[in-house]
């Protein structure tokens, strides 16, 4: 069965189990009987319709009782009726009524010889009863009578409800096998003990009735009875009454003229309630296993139709089954199956980024595919700021067209958005090698920007990847994320996590609790670079590097800290600290008679804070130095320039006199409106354009540039990085003012800059 392919677990295994179970507990036991019941007279009534009229009941009613006297009549009563009966020229004659007793009289030879007269013997009832012993005794008339006449079965069973759904076709009655009044009416003697259901959809007003005192009275019409079966049976008030489902109470001979009736309408078969059940059991399980919704809804009606108006129609062909056994079973799937559509939607609510509209990775997470798929990460590293400029609508249409590059440089069919700007994806390629071409491709094709309403936007990509077999997709998916960082951090298009670097992981995670402890403990100390005049050569000041001595880690770098303690609200510290500790020590030297400027590096994240200015007053009273020799380098962020606190602080600092520096210009965002809105007097060329000023004809362009550009607004520029005399001689000869690198000094502890300086060892208490 290809499409009941049965998938995500055992579940719908269960569910057809269930179906199964209930579908089997409602056939069996008689728990659905009320409801099958209903069906079963809903059905009769669309299917109403008369009898053949083949048996006619003449009727001891209460009008011949009142007219010829109360029941039971005697003998030759019954005599004189069934005389008016023969004349008529039935073709036989039933005739159940009280007869006379054993003895002698002539009222009972009257009745006998009025039995005899008959050519074809008159049938007369026998029952069976079940005594004490469960033994069948036969009750059937006294013997003189059943000498002329035949005995036929008159049993009728009710019942749980009290009311008579089927028949016999005989039954054995002391040791005889009779057959029932109803089977030898419709000349069906088969000799059969079976059961049959009974029609009732045949309708009890349509059997032709003669009432016996019109007989007797010689006021009905003869012909009536002329080739037709005929029941002589009591009908008046104290006679007999069953409930026939859908006609209520009616004499007896009633029912066993509809049993007959249906027998002669065709031998109706009973199905049952298992060959439904199977038919259920099939459409289960196209309910359960159908990956499409419309063929579980197809089997669904189909499931309706065929037990709803199915049995009307088989019923017209004399075949009845039972359906709740069946339905109960299509039931249980179906609701089995909603429940389940239910949970998977309310699951894959969750799996969708509300504004892009992408799979994310609680998607990835409800993915079977625990292959050995190499888990790829793209980070857009300026997504944060693309999208803040964007208008909102416009999100989801960058996010169309990054995921477009995506797919078509992996052959990728699914993407997922792990966060803003991040997306993953799983790679089935062969091995690292293609999936790190594959990364070189897509580098490429993210250098021409993207175009969103008219705006041109450069995206700024690097990938992570994590091929490790042995871990989970979903640590894969952290790994590749860390190893995208890691890229991004190094200026790399792309790493490949190494699990080496999950001990670093670890420390990363512990980082800011180490770090504070770090700054309790003495950890921390400030490294001092020199910066040289760069014409002379002479040392005119200092930069303050941050340093962490961990007891167990060794050197740890600002890069690995300073980013956490930004993030984390533990740079105001930490600067403090730096702030502390450095223009302590440049006081001392200046006190000793050596000149000397100190620069301090300033986090952005600091500019808009209000004690910043206090805190660096109160610095430069408590060790007594003078506001020009500090200087504080800040970094050129694309918010600083317009953000009004951050331009308020930095002119309140520059009114008291302390010098600020551009630092790493050339990297962000700087603009000339920038340079001109931040009231620096120095601008410092990032290392990376002058490492490679004597091999980069670019770069010298552009540092040359940009000296011109900062001396024609009345700047000093610093050159750091410079780790040659090739390239010092380059920035002598472009009047570079200042110098700052590996080749001129690199950072060191105080004393080893105190023993540079030429100035005794030893700090003056502030
Ligand atoms: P930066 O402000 O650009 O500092 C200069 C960095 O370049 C220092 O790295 C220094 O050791 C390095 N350097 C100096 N000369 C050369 C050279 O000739 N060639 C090369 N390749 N590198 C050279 P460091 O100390 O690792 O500091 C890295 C960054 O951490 C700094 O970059 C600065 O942004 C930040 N940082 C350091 N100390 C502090 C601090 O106290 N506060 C704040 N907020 N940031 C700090
Ligand atoms: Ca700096
Ligand atoms: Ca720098």
């Amino acid at each position: 069965m290809t499409l009941t392919r049965i998938r995500s677990g055992s579940f719908p295994l269960k569910a057809l189990l269930a179906a199964l179970l209930i579908g089997l507990v409602f056939g069996q036991f008689i728990v659905a009987e009320p409801l099958e019941n209903a069906m079963k007279l809903a059905r009769n009534k669309l299917r109403d319709h008369a009898v053949s009229g083949q048996v006619v009941l003449v009727a001891i009613d209460d009008r011949s009782l009142a007219e010829f006297g109360s029941a039971p009549w005697s003998g030759s009563r019954i005599a004189e009726l069934l005389d008016r009966v023969r004349a008529a020229n039935p073709d036989s004659v039933h005739l159940d009524a009280a007869l006379p007793g054993q003895g002698p009289s002539l009222d009972a030879t009257r009745l006998e010889a009025s039995l005899a007269a008959f050519r074809t013997p008159v049938t007369l009832p026998a029952r069976f009863s079940i005594d004490r012993l469960s033994e069948r005794r036969a009750i059937e008339p006294p013997a003189r009578f059943t000498r002329h006449a035949r005995l036929v079965n008159t049993n009728l069973y009710e019942e749980w409800d009290g009311r008579i759904w089927a028949h016999l076709n005989g039954a054995v009655v002391g040791e005889r096998y009779l057959p029932s009044l109803a089977a030898f009416l419709a000349g069906r003697d088969d000799r059969s003990s079976r059961h049959f259901p009974i029609d009732h959809a045949l309708n009890v007003r349509t059997i032709p009735v003669v009432s016996a005192g019109d007989l007797l009275g010689n006021r009905a019409r003869a012909t009536l009875l002329a080739g037709k079966s005929v029941v002589i049976a009591r009908t008046d008030i104290g006679a007999d009454h069953f409930v026939a489902p859908g006609s209520g109470h009616v004499p007896a001979a009633m029912i066993h003229i509809l049993a007959a009736e249906t027998l002669i309408e065709g031998a109706p078969t009973n199905a049952g309630w298992f060959p439904p059940l199977v038919l259920a059991m099939i459409l289960a399980c196209l309910i359960l296993g159908s990956r499409r919704r419309s063929v579980a809804l197809g089997a669904l009606a189909f499931a309706a139709v065929a037990f709803l108006v199915g049995p009307l129609l088989l019923e017209t062909r004399h075949i009845h089954i039972e359906v709740t056994a069946a339905l109960a079973a299509v039931c249980v799937a179906a609701t089995a199956r909603l429940i389940r559509s239910l949970r998977r939607s309310y699951q894959t609510r969750g799996t969708i980024n509300i504004v892009t509209g992408m799979p994310n990775l609680q998607a990835l997470r409800n993915t079977t595919d625990e292959s050995d798929a190499i888990v790829v990460t793209a980070r857009v590293k300026n997504y944060a700021h693309i999208a803040t400029t964007l208008p909102p609508q416009h999100e989801k249409d960058l996010v169309e067209q990054i995921v477009a590059r995506l797919k078509f440089g992996t052959g990728s069919s699914v993407i997922y958005q792990a966060d803003e700007g991040v997306f993953v994806w799983l790679s089935h390629h062969a091995g690292e090698e293609s999936v790190i071409q594959q990364i070189e491709g897509l580098h490429a094709l993210f250098r021409s920007p993207i175009v969103i309403a008219t705006r041109i936007i450069d995206l700024a990509v690097t990938f992570g990847l994590d091929a490790d077999e042995n871990r989970t997709i979903l640590q894969r998916v952290s790994s590749s994320l860390v190893a995208a960082d890691e890229a991004a951090r190094d200026g790399r298009r792309w790493a490949s996590f190494n699990p080496a670097s999950l001990e670093d992981a670890e420390w990363s995670m512990s980082l800011l609790a180490r770090l504070d402890h770090a700054i309790d403990n003495g950890e921390l100390w400030v490294a001092y670079q020199p910066k040289l005049d760069c014409r002379t050569g002479e040392i005119l000041g200092a930069e303050a590097l941050v340093r962490w001595t961990h007891p167990e880690k060794g050197q740890v770098y600002p890069d690995q800290f300073i980013g956490a303690a930004e993030q984390g609200g533990r740079i105001e510290r930490l600067t403090e600290f730096v702030l502390d500790t450095a223009i302590g020590d440049v006081a001392s030297i200046n006190a000793r008679g050596r000149p000397l400027s100190i620069a301090v590096n300033l986090s952005a994240v600091l500019l808009g804070n209000d004690s910043l200015v206090p805190l660096v007053e109160g610095l430069l009273r408590k060790h007594k130095l003078r506001p020009n020799l500090l200087t504080l380098e800040v970094t050129e962020t694309s918010t600083m320039g317009s953000e009004a606190r951050a331009i308020a602080n930095l002119r309140r600092l520059n009114d008291i006199g302390i010098e600020l520096s551009i630092d790493d210009y050339g990297t962000g965002f700087s603009t000339l409106e920038y340079l001109r809105r931040i009231p620096a007097s120095e601008i410092k060329i990032d290392r990376s354009f002058v490492t490679m000023l004597h091999t980069s004809q670019s770069d010298r362009i552009m540092v040359n540039s940009t000296i011109q550009l900062a001396h024609s607004l009345g700047r000093k520029v610093v050159a750091e990085g410079v780790e040659s005399q090739e390239i010092l001689d380059h920035l002598r000869h472009m009047r570079c003012d200042f110098v700052q690198g590996y080749h001129t000094g690199r950072p060191v502890a105080f004393e080893a800059f105190l023993s540079r300086l030429n100035v005794k060892a030893g700090r003056q208490a502030a």
